[in-house]
C-alpha cells in the first residue's frame, strides 16, 4: 500500500471569528493510499489552535509505511499501529484512516456505509455554523442559511445576547450553542444558559474552559439544556472522564484520529449512557463525505465543513432536505473536481 500527501489550504467564504480566533483560511493536507491501481483519498484538516500544521503533519505522514490490505479487518489493525508512532498527529492519523477507508469502499466496490451496515438516510439534520460577527452580517448570514433545518451560533463574547436577538429577528430555527469555553463564571453561564432556553436552543457546546472541571460539574447538575464537550474531549480515552461533567460529547475526525476510533467513541459514550454529536473542522467534502457515512449513529451533526469554503476539490456527500447524505458512489462516495 504506497501512501503520499501534498498540502492543501482551504479558502473560507467568509473570515471565521471565534471566542478565541479569527481567520481566513485553514491549512490541510489531502492525502493518498493506493495499491493494485485503486486510490484512496484522505484529508488533515488543521485549525492552527489545534497544534498540528502541514509541517508536523507530512514528518509524522513520512514514517508511515503502509502493508498491503486484504480486507477491512486489517484497518483497524494497522491503524493502531500507525497511532503509536508518535502521540498527538490527529489529524494526520486522520487522513490516513479516511484514504484506507475509502480504498477498502472502493475495492469492494460499495459505499462504506454499506460495508458497516449504515443507512445515511437516517442522518440527523446538520447545523451551519454562523461565526461571531456584528448582528448586520449575522443577519445576512442567517437569512442566507434557510435551506439548514438547525444554526449553530458561536458565542462566548460580550455581544452574546445581541448576537441571538440579531438572528431571531430573522429567523426561527433551532440553534445549536457553542460558547466554545468563552464563559468563565459559572453564575453568568447559567443564567446565560436559562436565557437561552427560551429562545429555542437545542444544546449548549463547551460552555465553560476545559480546565474548568468543578465549575462544569456544578453546571450540569443545574443546566436546563444538554451540555456538550467539545474541547473536554478529544479521544476515546477522554470520554469516561467527562461523563460526570457533561450530557454529551462531539466527535470530530481531526480529534480523534479518525473514522476507526469515532466509531469505537459513539459505543463508549452510549455505554456510558451520552448524547452525540458529530462535528468538523472547516474542511473539504473528503473528511465531511466520511463524517456522513457514521452519521446515523449520532443524536446531532454539524458537519457544515465542506460548505464554508470556496475551493472544494471534490464532489461528496451533500445537503438533502437539511441532512448531509453520503452519496450512493463506492468508499466515501468522492468525485474529483
Ligand atoms: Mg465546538
Amino acid at each position: 500500500m504506497h501512501l503520499r500527501f501534498h498540502p492543501y489550504t482551504l479558502e473560507l467564504r467568509h473570515r471565521f471569528t471565534l471566542a478565541t480566533s479569527s481567520r481566513t483560511s485553514t491549512p490541510s493536507i489531502l492525502t493518498e493510499v493506493e495499491q493494485d491501481g485503486i486510490v484512496g483519498y484522505g484529508e488533515a484538516s488543521m485549525p492552527p489552535y489545534l497544534g498540528e500544521n502541514v509541517e508536523t503533519a507530512s514528518q509524522f505522514l513520512n514514517q508511515i509505511k503502509l502493508p498491503d490490505i486484504t480486507s477491512i479487518t486489517d484497518i483497524p489493525d494497522i491503524l493502531r499501529k500507525v497511532d503509536l508512532i508518535t502521540l498527538g498527529n490527529t489529524a494526520a492519523k486522520a487522513s490516513v484512516d479516511i484514504a484506507l477507508h475509502d480504498w477498502i469502499g472502493k475495492v469492494e466496490m460499495k459505499p462504506l456505509y454499506t460495508l458497516w451496515g449504515l443507512n445515511p438516510t437516517l442522518n440527523p439534520f446538520t447545523s451551519f455554523t454562523i461565526g461571531i460577527d456584528t448582528p448586520d452580517i449575522i443577519i445576512e448570514k442567517t437569512k442566507q442559511a434557510v435551506e439548514f433545518k438547525i444554526l449553530k451560533v458561536k458565542l462566548g463574547s460580550l455581544d452574546d445576547k445581541e448576537i441571538i436577538q440579531a438572528i431571531r429577528s430573522v429567523s426561527k430555527q433551532p440553534l445549536f450553542i457553542d460558547a466554545n469555553q468563552g464563559w468563565t463564571n459559572k453564575e453568568q453561564a447559567l443564567r446565560m444558559i436559562e436565557w437561552l432556553a427560551d429562545q429555542n436552543v437545542l444544546l449548549i457546546e463547551q460552555p465553560m474552559p476545559k480546565s474548568q472541571k468543578e465549575d462544569m460539574a456544578w453546571l450540569k447538575e443545574r443546566s436546563s439544556l444538554p451540555l456538550i464537550a467539545d474541547e473536554s474531549v478529544q479521544r476515546l480515552s477522554d470520554i469516561k472522564a467527562v461523563a460526570a461533567l457533561f450530557h454529551g460529547i462531539n466527535i470530530k475526525l481531526m480529534k480523534c484520529t479518525g473514522l476507526n476510533e469515532a466509531r469505537a467513541m459513539i459505543t463508549e459514550a452510549r455505554n456510558l449512557g451520552l448524547k452525540i454529536m458529530l462535528g468538523c473542522m472547516t474542511e473539504t467534502s473528503c473528511a465531511i463525505s466520511a463524517a456522513a457515512q457514521i452519521a446515523s449513529l449520532v443524536d446531532w451533526c454539524d458537519l457544515d465543513g465542506a460548505l464554508l469554503i470556496k475551493n472544494d476539490p471534490f464532489k461528496g456527500a451533500y445537503l438533502n432536505n437539511g441532512s448531509i447524505i453520503a452519496t450512493d458512489l463506492p468508499g466515501l462516495g468522492l468525485v474529483k473536481v
